[in-house]
């Protein structure tokens, strides 16, 4: 642990900590930044209220679940503490720490922002909170840190704070290129794999691909494919590493390599095989070699279609960089590119450009127009911009504004202990399970509805708590167990965020023919802009927007339906609609109107009265800038003050 480069700068890092109330810290990935400060802040600043009446807290931020878990537990380790006591974490719905409810964050004595480069709609607004209340609490400190970052313009945005640079102790690495574009950057994957593991001497590597289903596909081909060759290689280890992964998987990338199969035989490797978690939120210690396919899935909002996508999108130059450096970490390293080199030089940040906005900078102009229009169809804004007293409740609940709203008017569709159901099961990851094994079966394993998706998950809920949550009965039709009970879990809690509104649960008749109409009303009376339509052609087209979409392969209809409502957009090689629900065109006419007053809605109305409202509150860049954080956060945090 003090081996580690951030030791050597702890003294001047407690010193300028005192001195000042922001301070920016950047290093290289692996030099300690996100196990130790948040230590060496406890050592020095403390947890002792300036008053010493009372103590607080120090919170380290991590973009990532899997990041704020594995390292919170690596914390607690260092310091020889249980987890959830002097250190904890809090992730949605599974608190492991006390609740971030205080707008002035009167509870924390320091904030640690780690990974400030990672740019997502919630970082950029945390960093215009905490501006905010840098002003108005001159005791609470707040340490940015970042591996790769625009140091000046962080700089810049906290008036001037000053900046330590942590050296790294990266070795060169050496970057190889594929002659030719690889047409299947998995199979390369493979080959490269079982090349290194014969030919190149003993290190462990790291495989970067870009999501669940492709990751442990690969870890099986390349444990087969090892396993073939026999006792002519060593033995290897071969560990997945995405954000859904079982908490006890996710410790296994920090085994150690496998000995060798006999006495004096061909020495073992570890290898894994990750998302981009691995570029720069988690460090493996020991990794030699990186294969880098140069691609990574990235959750991009596109304002035009009032989505948030993950898109699979070639990285940008600064994330090959990334990659490449973690080879390099304690000894010098190779890294396998498979791409072409004038590939790189091509692609640059092109994807970036189009669909992130900046961080530092105010969102642009139509992702504002298109929050601003978002929360006043539900009703949480009027025609001023205040929020409503629909829109206050809504902001109680820790779901994204629609589920929220569908919560809230489901008792008038007499569905509210459904609907709390299916918003429980849309907020965990992955409740079916598709073993590679099994998949007919799987498949076959069947939950009674052909008439949506939506309605499958409320089943496959119902049908855990008839079988008393028993884990056996999950595994036996392909259930994951933890995903449900994490929905139960999530369910109870918002079952309480009603009771306070007093919100009543209800539902309709199981044997009366509307039970499952309702809940179909239900969503459509919040979800009626994620509507699409099948046309002649057999196609569907949005709505809202006329964007071509296929339902995604993973649906359960038996049928492809007029009109249906769905969950989600998937930007992969063709436009996908997943978690889809048949729906009555008439519904919508019925429905709309009557939740909604937009005269002619969708397009002339709703438009002329942001654009008026979004030019009142338009203002300077600055004030535009906190503006939009504020309605964001007011749906994150609930209302200021
Ligand atoms: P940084 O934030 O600067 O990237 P970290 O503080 O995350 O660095 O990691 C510092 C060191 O601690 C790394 O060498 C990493 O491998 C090690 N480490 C972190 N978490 C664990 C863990 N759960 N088990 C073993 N080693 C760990
Ligand atoms: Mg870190």
């Amino acid at each position: 642990m003090k081996t580690l480069p951030v030791w050597q700068q702890k003294d001047e890092f407690l010193q300028s900590l005192k001195d000042n109330q922001v301070l920016i810290l950047v290093g290289e990935t692996g030099s300690g930044k996100t196990t130790q400060i948040p230590q060496f802040v406890l050592e020095s600043v403390g947890i002792e209220a300036p008053d010493k009446r009372k103590k607080m807290m120090i919170a380290c931020t991590q973009p990532r679940r899997v990041a704020a878990m594995s390292v919170s537990r690596r914390v607690a380790e260092e310091m020889d503490v249980t987890i959830g006591e002097e250190v904890g974490y809090s992730i949605r719905f599974e608190d492991c720490s006390k609740a971030m409810t205080d707008p002035l964050l009167e509870r924390y004595r320091v904030i640690v922002l780690d990974e400030a480069h990672e740019r997502t709609l919630a970082t950029e607004v945390l960093f215009g909170l905490l501006k905010e209340v840098l002003k108005n609490r001159p005791d609470l400190k707040l340490v940015v840190m970042s591996a790769t970052l625009e140091a000046e313009k962080f700089q810049g945005y906290f008036y001037g704070a000053p900046l330590m640079k942590v050296p790294g102790r990266l070795h060169p690495v050496e970057i190889f290129y594929t002659q030719e574009p690889e047409r299947d950057y998995l199979e390369a994957a493979i080959r490269t794999v079982v090349q290194i593991h014969m030919c190149e001497p003993a290190g462990d590597m790291l495989v970067f691909l870009t999501g669940e289903e492709e990751i442990e596909d690969e870890c099986q081909k390349i444990s087969k494919e090892i396993a073939n060759m026999g006792y002519q290689v060593g033995p290897v280890k071969v560990v997945p590493l995405y954000s859904t992964l079982p908490p006890a998987m996710q410790q296994k990338i920090f085994e150690p390599f496998p000995p060798p199969l006999k006495e004096g035989g061909p020495c073992g490797r570890k290898i894994v095989v990750s998302t981009n978690i691995a570029e720069t939120s988690l460090t493996i210690d020991g990794i030699f070699y990186v294969i880098d396919p140069g691609f990574a899935k990235q959750k991009v909002y596109n304002p035009r279609v009032r989505v948030e996508s993950l898109l699979v999108s070639p990285i940008s130059k600064a994330s090959a960089h990334q990659r490449a450096g973690r080879a390099g970490r304690t000894q010098p390293g190779k890294c396998f590119r498979l791409y072409t080199e004038k590939m790189l030089t091509l692609k640059k940040l092109e994807i970036d450009d189009l669909v992130h906005f900046d961080l530092m900078d105010p969102p642009p102009p139509e992702t504002l127009m298109r929050a601003l229009e978002v929360l006043n169809y539900l009703g949480a804004l009027d025609d001023d911009g205040n929020l409503t007293k629909h829109g206050e409740i809504m902001s109680e609940f820790p779901l994204d504004p629609q589920m929220s709203k569908m919560l809230v008017v489901s008792p008038e569709f007499s569905c509210s202990n459904e609907i709390l159901c299916i918003s429980a099961m849309l907020s965990v990851p992955n409740c079916f399970v598709r073993p590679r094994e099994a998949q007919k079966s799987a498949d076959e394993a069947q939950f009674g509805h052909i008439d949506g998706d939506h309605l499958i998950l409320l089943n496959v809920y119902h049908a855990y708590k008839q079988n008393n949550e028993n884990p056996t009965w999950c595994y036996e039709n392909f259930i994951n167990h933890r995903a449900l009970k994490a929905a139960d879990n999530v369910r109870q809690q918002l079952v309480r965020i009603m009771a306070r509104f007093t919100l009543k649960l209800c539902s309709t008749d199981f044997n009366s023919c509307d039970y499952y109409v309702n809940i179909r009303k239900a969503m459509l009376a919040v979800y009626f802009m994620q509507v699409a339509h099948l046309e002649r052609t057999g196609h569907y087209l949005t709505v809202k927007d006329n964007q071509v979409v296929h339902l995604h392969p993973s649906n359960c209809l038996d049928h492809k339906p007029e009109w249906v409502v769905y969950n989600e957009f998937v930007l992969t090689r063709r436009n996908f609609i997943r978690t889809v629900t048949d729906v009555c065109g008439e519904w919508l006419v019925d429905i709309v109107p009557h939740y909604y007053d937009l005269a002619n809605f969708p397009q002339c109305e709703a438009k002329r009265v942001l654009q008026r409202l979004y030019r009142k509150r338009e203002g300077d860049r600055e004030e535009r800038k906190q503006y939009f954080g504020y309605l964001i956060l007011v749906l994150l945090f609930g209302p200021k003050g």
